[in-house]
C-alpha cells in the first residue's frame, strides 16, 4: 500500500515531504525513509528508518538533511522484505544516481533479479522495488537512453503493479513517475509539482491537480510543462488538470484526540453531505445522476452483483437485503478477491456494484475489468473523487463523506449504506414495488436519521463505561439478524481491528451451531436486538446465553423493556424503520471498539499490520 511523495520546484523539500508523508501514514505505517538531491555533493541523501514518519523526523535531525528542491520520501506497508531499515524506500540503483520510491509489486521480481545479478549487480534489501530501480539502471545503461525512456522500456517488461517516482543524480532538473495499479496524483503550482498517493500532501500549496491514469506515465523538468504519456506507445496525453475540492480541515483532528473519534462524530454530517442535491424529500425526487442517466439498464436488470473488500463487503450485505426488500431486484453479494479468481458468471444484463472507500482497492479494481469485460455495467460507491474506481465504473455515486483517515472505516460505512439506501429507494419506486405513501415515509425518515444518529452518539459516555468493563477480553461475540445481521460482523471487525481482541459476528440463530460452545461467564456478546428484526426470536437467543452466564450488551430500541430486564447492559437507538436501523445500530459498536481498544493501549488510527487502502492483493 504505501505513501509516496515527491518534489520538485524552488521550495525546500525535505519540509513538504515530510508533512506529505504524516498525512499519508494512513496508507501505510512499517518503516518511513527520504531521498534528497544534495547541491554539494551532487549526490542523494538518504535516511531510512523502520517505524513512524516520527522515527524519521528524529534520525534525520541527528544527521541534518541539505537544502534543496528536489526530493522524494516514502511511508511502507511492507509486502516484500520484513519491515527494517534496510528495506525501507528510497531505494538506490547500484550506481548510487538513481532514486526510487515504489507502491505496488513487482510480480517478476525473481527473474529480473537473476538476471540482474548476472549482470553484476548486487542487492542489499529482500524487497521488489530494489529490483526494479537496478533494472531501470541496467536498461538506462545498456540502451544508452535518458532517465524518461529507460523507466518506459524497463516498465514494458515489468509484470506487477506500481505507482513509481525517480531521478537520476546525473539530471537533477527532471523527475519521472509512472503507475499501473496504484494511485499517483500530481499537484500543479507555479513552476514546481508535487508528486503524491493522494492530494492530501499538496492541497496547503495548490488546489490544481493532475490524476496519472493507469499505463500512464510523466516526465516533470523544471521550466517546461508536464509531459504525460502512454507507457505502452508512446503516444502524448493531454494533461486533465482538475480542482481539487476538499479543504485542509477536513484532514485535521479538529480536536478530537484520534482521527477514528472525530469520524464516528462526523457521521450526521457526513450523512447529510451524502444526501445534499439528491434526497429531495418533501418533492418526492431521489436525484442521482449514475442511476438517472442508467435508469433503462437498472430496471431491466435481472440480477444486481455487489462486490467490495473488509467494511465495504458488509455495506454491501446490508444493501442486499434492502435492495431485495424494497425493489425486488434478486442480489448477490461477493468479496472481490474471491470473484475476481473463481470464473464467475457474468451476464451482460447483471449489474456490477464496487464498493470502496478509497476507489482504489485492488481487489476491487481487478472485479470491476472483469465484469467490464464481460459486458456488466459496473456502478460503483466510493468516497475519493478521481479515484481509479471512480473513473473504471460505467457510472456511479459518491458517498461524499470527506477523507477518512483512521484505518478502521467508521463514516464510510454508514455513507455507503445511505447512498445504498438511496438507490433501493429509487429503484423501488421506479418498479412500482414501494407505494407513493411508503415512499415519501421512507425518505422523511432518512432526512431524520443523521439528528437520530447524533442522539445515539450521546451514549458515548456510557459505551465508555461498558468498554472498561469488558477491555480485558479475549474474546467477543457479535450476533444479529436480518439487517442488523452484517452490522454483527462489522461490529466484531471493527473490535478484531483495532483492539486486537478476537471477535466473530454471526447470524443471531446459527449461535446454536457452533458458537454457543464458546460462552461462559467470560464471554462479552453484544446482541443486536430491535424490536422489528425477528424480536421474539432474538429475545430467545438472549435468553440461551443468560442461561449459560455469558455477559450481554444489547443495541436496542427506545422503549424496550424484556430484554432491558435480561441485558447486563443495553444501548437505545431511537426508533427508525427496520431496514434504517443499520445506520443507526452500527454507532455504539463503533464507540464500543474504539473506547476498548484506547484502553488497551492500542493505535486506534494506525492498528497494527493494517492500511487503509489495500492497492495490492
Ligand atoms: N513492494 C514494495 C515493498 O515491499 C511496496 C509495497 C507496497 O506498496 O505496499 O517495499
Amino acid at each position: 500500500m504505501c505513501g509516496i511523495v515527491g518534489y520538485i520546484g524552488h521550495r525546500d523539500a525535505y519540509p513538504i515531504i515530510i508533512k506529505g508523508l504524516q498525512r499519508l501514514e494512513y496508507r501505510g505505517y512499517d518503516s518511513a525513509g527520504v531521498a534528497l538531491y544534495n547541491e554539494e555533493s551532487k549526490r542523494i541523501f538518504t535516511v531510512k528508518t523502520k517505524g513512524k514518519v516520527q522515527d524519521l523526523i528524529d534520525k534525520v535531525e541527528l544527521n541534518g538533511s541539505p537544502f534543496t528542491n528536489l526530493g522524494m520520501g516514502h511511508t511502507r506497508w511492507a509486502s516484500h522484505g520484513e519491515p527494517n531499515d534496510v528495506n525501507s524506500h528510497p531505494h538506490l540503483s547500484n550506481s548510487g544516481n538513481l532514486a526510487i520510491i515504489h507502491n505496488g509489486i513487482i510480480e517478476n521480481y525473481e527473474a529480473l533479479k537473476t538476471m540482474l545479478k548476472q549482470e553484476g549487480f548486487t542487492f542489499k534489501s529482500d524487497t521488489d522495488t530494489e529490483v526494479l530501480v537496478n533494472f531501470i539502471e541496467y536498461v538506462q545503461q545498456k540502451e544508452n537512453v535518458k532517465l524518461g525512456k529507460a523507466v518506459q522500456l524497463a516498465l514494458n517488461q515489468v509484470v506487477g503493479a506500481y505507482a513509481i517516482v525517480i531521478f537520476d543524480v546525473s539530471n537533477p532538473d527532471e523527475i519521472v513517475l509512472a503507475r499501473l495499479g496504484s494511485p499517483l496524483a500530481i499537484g500543479v503550482g507555479d513552476d514546481e509539482y508535487f508528486i503524491a498517493s493522494d492530494a492530501t500532501p499538496f492541497i496547503d500549496y495548490t488546489k490544481d491537480a493532475i490524476y496519472l491514469e493507469d499505463e500512464e506515465m510523466a516526465i516533470i523538468k523544471r521550466g517546461t510543462a508536464i509531459q504525460i504519456r502512454k507507457i505502452g506507445d508512446d503516444s502524448i496525453i493531454t494533461p486533465n488538470v482538475q480542482e481539487l475540492e476538499f479543504s485542509l480541515e477536513q484532514i485535521e483532528k479538529g480536536g478530537y484526540e484520534h482521527f477514528m473519534l472525530k469520524e464516528i462524530f462526523e457521521q450526521p454530517n457526513a450523512i447529510q453531505d451524502t444526501f445534499r442535491g439528491r434526497l429531495l424529500a418533501d418533492k418526492g425526487i431521489i436525484r442521482m445522476a449514475g442511476v438517472d442517466d442508467n435508469i433503462d439498464r437498472f430496471l431491466n436488470a435481472k440480477r444486481i452483483l455487489i462486490i467490495g473488500c473488509g467494511t465495504s463487503w458488509h455495506a454491501g450485505l446490508v444493501a442486499e437485503y434492502i435492495i431485495e426488500d424494497l425493489a425486488r431486484i434478486p442480489v448477490e453479494v461477493e468479496y472481490a478477491s474471491e470473484f475476481r479468481y473463481r470464473n464467475p458468471i457474468i451476464n451482460k444484463d447483471d449489474i456490477v456494484i464496487a464498493i470502496s472507500q478509497s476507489g482504489e482497492t485492488a481487489d476491487t479494481l481487478a472485479a470491476i475489468k472483469l465484469a467490464k469485460a464481460n459486458g456488466a455495467f459496473v456502478f460503483g460507491v466510493c468516497n475519493v473523487v478521481g479515484s481509479s474506481i471512480a473513473r473504471e465504473t460505467d457510472a456511479g455515486a459518491f458517498t461524499h463523506a470527506g477523507p477518512e483517515i483512521g484505518v478502521a472505516s467508521t463514516k464510510a460505512f454508514t455513507t455507503q449504506i445511505t447512498v445504498l439506501v438511496l438507490l433501493a429507494l429509487r429503484l423501488g419506486k421506479e418498479k412500482g414495488v414501494i407505494n407513493t405513501t411508503d415512499y415519501y415515509k421512507y425518505l422523511y425518515e432518512m432526512m431524520a436519521i443523521p439528528d437520530k444518529i447524533a442522539e445515539v452518539l450521546e451514549s458515548n459516555a456510557f459505551l465508555e463505561e461498558i468498554a472498561a468493563i469488558y477491555k480485558d477480553a479475549t474474546n467477543f461475540l457479535y450476533l444479529g439478524r436480518g439487517y442488523n445481521f452484517p452490522v454483527a460482523l462489522e461490529g466484531a471487525l471493527k473490535l478484531k481491528e483495532i483492539s486486537y481482541i478476537h471477535a466473530e459476528g454471526y447470524p443471531a440463530a446459527e449461535m446454536k451451531h457452533g458458537p454457543i460452545a464458546l460462552i461462559d461467564e467470560q464471554m462479552p456478546i453484544v446482541v443486536i436486538a430491535t424490536r422489528k428484526g425477528h424480536y421474539d426470536k432474538v429475545v430467545s437467543n438472549i435468553q440461551e446465553i443468560k442461561s449459560r452466564k455469558g455477559k450481554i450488551i444489547a443495541v436496542v430500541m427506545k422503549g424496550d423493556t424484556i430484554v432491558k430486564n435480561i441485558a447486563d447492559h443495553t444501548i437505545e437507538i431511537p426508533e427508525t424503520f427496520e431496514a434504517l436501523t443499520p445506520l443507526l445500530t452500527t454507532i455504539p459498536l463503533q464507540l464500543l471498539s474504539y473506547y476498548i481498544a484506547i484502553m488497551r493501549d492500542c493505535n486506534v488510527d494506525q492498528p497494527r499490520n493494517l492500511a487503509k487502502s489495500v492497492t495490492i492483493e
